[in-house]
């Protein structure tokens, strides 16, 4: 059998502990045997990290911006227990947050569905996609206590040195208060990967705020929305068949919950903290929730919602046998492929990867899965197999 053939590599980011293992195993099992694959590859993982300064991240991150598509392990974000484990020379930044500073994006979370592996919400029959800013709102703010009988104002200076003031409260009693900003350039940018994914994915676009009460601020949010997408996305948007609507974030709980899914839900940094948490519960696990990063310019990174899987990963370590759940990584790799694929007018390489999804999705319906699938699946027949096992068994559907 000839292997499928690549045009452009993809950038390969190597990671930690146990999804480096599975890294390495999934290539060697489900991809190398069928595609001819090029990659430019970086170690992301701490150890090489520290070796370079951290530049690899950077070098990596630039990678992901020319070549367009980079698909990345999941990695340790170092704290003061790591720095001591790994002796590190300092408390490295998160390579996530690294990422999206230099690619400047929007991160798409979306559940992987799977027979027996049911949603909590039974009305919901497709995935449904958390798009989350993510800059600014309350995770840049400033924050003060206000004692009783203080004043306090909101004062903008511009560039001449006007300033503009509004009183925000007189405190009769003790209290508290916070200042927070965003940016119009990144607000801009959230909506145009927003509008970008929902015309690759083919899915409506719902975004929500709260714009009734914030009259300034969540209003900025939705008239910006408003002006790019007629200027540039509503054509498109009308060719595709799908929509892009604006309403009331209580509204879009309310249409989500008694939706079937199949929609993207746009949500500012906060929201999108606290709502992904909820829809990927709501769906099942993490361990089956897929992760891309889509930035203004066109680039994507894909990689798995999970982290290193660490107590895994000592057990490995001591000879025991594990059961680490690979799908949410190999949807990395797949998300990647067919991108590609896509990218570079090579469908053989895009109709592979949905093969080997197709294969994957096989090997839980048939029973055979990860023992956090297991664990909540309604199949009967379902059995608990180690990490290696259940790659070995998709290899064998493919
Ligand atoms: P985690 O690696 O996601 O694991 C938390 C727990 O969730 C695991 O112990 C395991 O539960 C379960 N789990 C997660 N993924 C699984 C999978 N694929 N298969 C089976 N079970 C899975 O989170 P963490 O333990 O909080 O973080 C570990 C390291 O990952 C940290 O150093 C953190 O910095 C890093 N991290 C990286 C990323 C990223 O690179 N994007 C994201 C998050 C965290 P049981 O142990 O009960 O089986
Ligand atoms: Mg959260």
């Amino acid at each position: 059998m000839s292997k499928i053939q690549m045009k452009t590599p993809l950038v390969e980011m190597d990671g930690d502990e146990m999804t480096r293992i599975v890294w390495k195993l999934l290539k060697e099992k489900l991809i190398l045997p069928y595609v001819d694959l090029k990659t430019e590859y970086y170690d992301l993982g701490l150890p090489h990290r520290e070796e370079t300064q951290d530049q690899v991240t950077v070098d990596a991150a630039r990678a992901n911006l020319r070549l367009g598509v980079g698909v990345k392990c999941a990695t340790i974000t170092p704290n003061a227990q790591r720095v001591e484990e790994y002796h590190l020379s300092k408390m490295w930044k998160s390579p996530n947050a690294t990422l999206r500073a230099i690619l400047d994006g929007t991160v798409f979370r979306r559940p992987i569905i799977a027979p027996g592996i049911e949603p909590y919400i039974p009305t919901w029959k497709r995935p449904i996609t958390i798009a989350r800013h993510a800059y600014g709102d309350i995770y840049k703010s400033v924050e003060l206590r206000a004692p009783a009988g203080s004043r306090a104002e909101l004062c903008v200076t511009d560039a001449e040195g006007r300033e503009t003031r509004e009183l925000i409260h007189a405190f009769d009693g003790d209290g508290i208060v916070m200042g927070m900003h965003n940016l119009d350039r990144s607000i801009e940018s959230f909506a145009h990967s927003c509008f970008k994914f929902a015309l690759d994915a083919g899915e409506n676009l719902w975004f929500g705020a709260k714009d009734t009460i914030s009259k300034t601020y969540d209003h900025r949010f939705k008239d910006i929305f408003a002006e790019i997408y007629e200027r540039e996305y509503k054509a498109a948007f009308e060719e595709r068949g799908i929509e892009y609507f604006y309403t009331l974030i209580d509204d879009i709980v309310a249409r989500i919950i008694r939706s079937e899914g199949g929609v993207i839900w746009a949500c500012k940094n906060y929201d999108g903290d606290v709502m992904s948490d909820m829809v990927a519960t709501a769906f099942g696990s993490l361990g089956m929730m897929s992760s891309v990063l889509v930035s203004p310019s066109g680039a994507y990174e894909y990689e798995a919602a999970h982290g290193t899987v660490t107590r895994h990963y000592y057990k490995y370590l001591r000879g025991e046998p594990t059961s680490t759940n690979c799908i949410a990584t190999l949807w990395a790799w797949t998300g990647a492929l067919k991108k590609r694929g896509e990218l570079d007018g090579t469908p053989e390489l895009s109709a592979f990867a949905s093969r080997l999804e197709d294969a994957a999705i096989r090997t839980i319906g048939d029973g055979i899965m990860t023992g956090d699938l297991a664990a909540m699946s309604k199949l009967e027949n379902r059995r608990a197999v180690g990490t290696e096992a259940f790659l070995d068994a998709i290899a064998e559907r493919l």
